[in-house]
């Protein structure tokens, strides 16, 4: 689309997810643009504004936010900030009649979930949930493969995603901001997957968290999350995430007929796609080759065309719902050493 024509973005909360990826991702989309800034710091938003050509009259502050609404340069609202605040910026923003595109996790409990759907239903504004790699060209195919029966039936997806958390005092290790540790923040791309690869709905869950003693980053949330998904069919997925072990981001789906894997996983660039199937009783395995893309810039034009075309987003918020849903029958089955039905 034309620059006059594409939709314009107001990115709220300018921290390293925001400055490092979205900015620079909706600077090189064919359908959105930048055009408005909401941030507590004031200085870093005018800067931010001057590099991207931002208006100074379209910075706002978390205060001014609701001013988004008088602004028509803004058809979409992008809400970067901690996990405990996507709530209230969503309610507020769709009442200023803006559509949403907002950061997993969608929230920090159900409930909030569900009032952000009501309030962007009620606003008859879009929702959607940015669930950046189902719009990553290998984490598509592999979808693909599996609806084209390429494994054979589903029988296990196996998946890990964990990094060595730095600051104590980081949001992220608060209970408040964050909602929980690994699980809502990393644990939650190995969930995401599962249900997206598989294009199923687990019926069971069974978890057990893990804290590191005396370290200060696991006070009040934890470091290590393992949970088995039943899946219908005998499909199952073991999914692990942690903290405070070093990088490290897989995924591997298999069935009766080969395997598919992609290791790296989950990053923002760099991942590779193994396959291998069995082909007159041999195992064939093949590296398939994408060309790189930038998953945020798919992700956000997404968006963009299905407020240009009328359309409900592929990952809307009952996305995000159903993943906070299965987060807490994970928590409820770690604290009850219990299986949980969902
Ligand atoms: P940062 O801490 O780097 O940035 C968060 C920003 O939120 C801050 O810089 C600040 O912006 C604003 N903010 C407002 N109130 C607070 C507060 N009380 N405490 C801290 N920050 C506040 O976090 P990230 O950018 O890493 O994460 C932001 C969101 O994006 C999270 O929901 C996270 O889960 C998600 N995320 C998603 C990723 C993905 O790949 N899809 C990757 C990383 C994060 P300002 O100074 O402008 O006011």
């Amino acid at each position: 689309a034309a620059p006059d024509d594409r939709i314009g973005y107001a990115v709220v909360g300018l921290g390293r997810l925001a400055v490092g990826e979205i900015l620079p991702a909706l600077a090189e989309c064919k359908f959105s643009k930048i055009a408005a800034l909401v941030s507590g710091d004031r200085d870093k938003a005018l800067k931010l504004a001057r590099q991207y050509g931002v208006k100074t009259e379209s910075v706002y502050d978390y205060a001014s936010y609701d001013r988004l609404a008088s602004n028509p340069d803004v058809k979409v609202i992008y809400i970067v900030l901690p996990n405990s605040m996507h709530a209230d910026f969503t309610v507020r923003g769709a009442r200023a009649g803006k559509h949403i595109l907002c950061e997993k996790p969608m929230a920090t409990s159900v409930a909030d979930c569900e009032r952000m759907i009501a309030a962007c239903r009620s606003a008859n504004v879009k929702l959607m949930i940015a669930y950046r790699s189902q719009y990553e060209p290998m984490d598509r195919a592999i979808a693909k493969m599996v609806r084209d029966g390429a494994l054979g039936p589903l029988r296990e997806f196996v998946a890990g995603n964990s990094q060595n958390t730095v600051d104590p005092q980081h949001w992220r290790h608060k209970k408040a901001l964050a909602g929980g540790g690994a699980l809502p923040d990393i644990g939650l791309y190995c969930l995401n997957a599962a249900r997206f690869m598989s294009g199923a709905e687990p019926e069971e869950v069974f978890a057990t968290t893990s804290r590191v003693p005396n370290d200060p980053r696991y006070a009040e949330v934890e470091a290590g999350v393992h949970f088995i998904l039943r899946f219908p069919g005998g499909f199952t997925a073991t999914c692990v995430s942690n903290y405070a072990s070093h990088d490290s981001r897989f995924l591997r789906l298999q069935g009766p007929n080969g395997w598919v894997e992609l290791n790296p996983a989950f990053a923002y660039n760099g991942l590779k796609l193994r396959h291998s199937r069995l082909q007159d009783k041999h195992n064939t395995v093949t590296d398939i080759e994408f060309p790189p893309a930038n998953q945020f810039a798919l992700e956000i034009d997404h968006m963009s065309l299905c407020v240009m075309q009328d359309r409900t987003p592929h990952t809307p918020g009952e996305e995000g719902l159903q993943d906070q849903r299965i987060m807490e029958a994970i928590y409820r089955s770690a604290e009850t050493g219990r299986a949980v039905r969902l």
